[in-house]
């Protein structure tokens, strides 16, 4: 196997989880750069083209691992520019389990901005209060039950309660 020279070899930080070889010198829109004979190139494409060979005219190297600063051969792959952009659309267009990000869909968390899914944060939603449901069981059961009781009794405990529960409401909304 070819070996990359030293000069380059210390750029790189290797991730164990990942297995990406993370370029931690110079980058410019997250794609790592190296000077190569006093000119600035793109350095998964110098790494590539070391320890792989030329790149075919007029291809691309797609990171498979969607990680830019990435220059780990096996997570590159030379395809076309009109391949590099449809796979680039379709990654953004749906999330990872392929529901479309439409406004409908989009929820943007209001303390970090970061964009979800909103058909996957209901199923998620679902599955917690089913999980959470399993295993208070008894104590949800009995909490139903005490629920039921205090509707069905008399008109001021019913007005006490469902004060109670458009504070909670709000708190909760708050
Ligand atoms: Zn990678
Ligand atoms: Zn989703």
């Amino acid at each position: 196997m070819k070996k990359l020279p030293d000069r380059l070899e210390r750029q790189i930080e290797y991730c164990p989880t990942s297995g990406c070889w993370l370029w931690i010198a110079a980058s410019a829109r997250g794609y790592g750069r190296v000077d190569v004979n006093g000119k600035l190139s793109q350095a998964h494409r110098v790494v590539y083209e070391i320890l792989r060979g030329p790149i075919p005219d007029g291809l691309q190297l797609d990171h498979l691992c969607r990680v830019r600063c990435c220059v780990n051969p096996d997570h590159l792959e030379p395809v076309t520019l009109a391949e590099n952009v449809r796979r680039g659309i379709y990654l953004t267009t749906i999330c990872k389990r392929g529901h479309k990000w439409t406004p409908e869909n989009t929820y943007i968390v209001p303390q970090t901005g970061a964009r979800q899914c909103r058909t996957c944060r209901l199923k998620r939603g679902a599955r917690n209060s089913a999980a959470y449901f399993r295993r208070n069981q008894a104590a949800c059961n009995e909490r139903n039950r005490e629920r039921q009781r205090i509707r069905l009794s008399d008109p001021d405990a019913r007005a006490r309660h469902n004060t109670l529960q458009r504070e909670a409401r709000r708190e909760k909304k708050a």
